[in-house]
């Protein structure tokens, strides 16, 4: 395989001249680089691919799962003080829920999307064949970032009283 300097095209090796621009080619690439450029490549069309997918679990997604999991932990340790203590942790039931869905929400928003669905069902017909799409996913960033705030807001102020 030939790289074209001047447009980035990949040539074949029998080529002296650019497919896409007429630049003349080089040498061709060692089966090293090669390799290399084909990592490349495929690793770029799955970055394409998962960015547009509204359902991918990105960076972003990750840190409000792992923030709501140590949520949950949070309020477990806070029901274990308040049975020693003898008292009730009825508010905490509401942030565990929330960082629970928040969780769901944040590493399988398959299900959330299935559920959805099934509320658009009622609305519509063929809602089973539905995608999801860019407003669906802002919805389900404000969405998780809302459920983890409300429950470190609840445990906050169940905490200072
Ligand atoms: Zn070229």
């Amino acid at each position: 395989m030939k790289i074209c300097e001047k447009c980035g095209a990949s040539n074949s090796d029998a080529r002296r001249f650019c497919i896409d621009c007429g630049e003349i080619l080089g040498e061709k690439l060692s089966d090293f680089q090669e390799k290399q450029y084909r990592e490349k490549i495929s690793e770029q069309i799955e970055n394409m691919y998962n960015k547009k997918d509204p359902l991918y679990v990105s960076f972003y997604d990750k840190i409000i799962g792992v923030i709501s999991i140590i949520g949950v932990m949070v309020s477990l340790v806070f029901v274990v003080i308040n049975l020693i203590f003898g008292k009730s942790s009825q508010a905490l039931m509401m942030p565990i829920l929330l960082f629970v869905l928040a969780v769901v929400e944040a590493f399988v928003p398959k299900i959330t999307w299935s559920i959805e669905k099934i509320r658009l069902g009622f609305y519509a017909n063929g809602a089973d064949e539905l995608e999801p799409g860019q407003i669906y996913f802002w919805c389900r960033k404000i969405t998780m970032t809302l459920l983890v705030f409300v429950g470190i807001t609840i445990i906050i102020t169940s905490c200072l009283q």
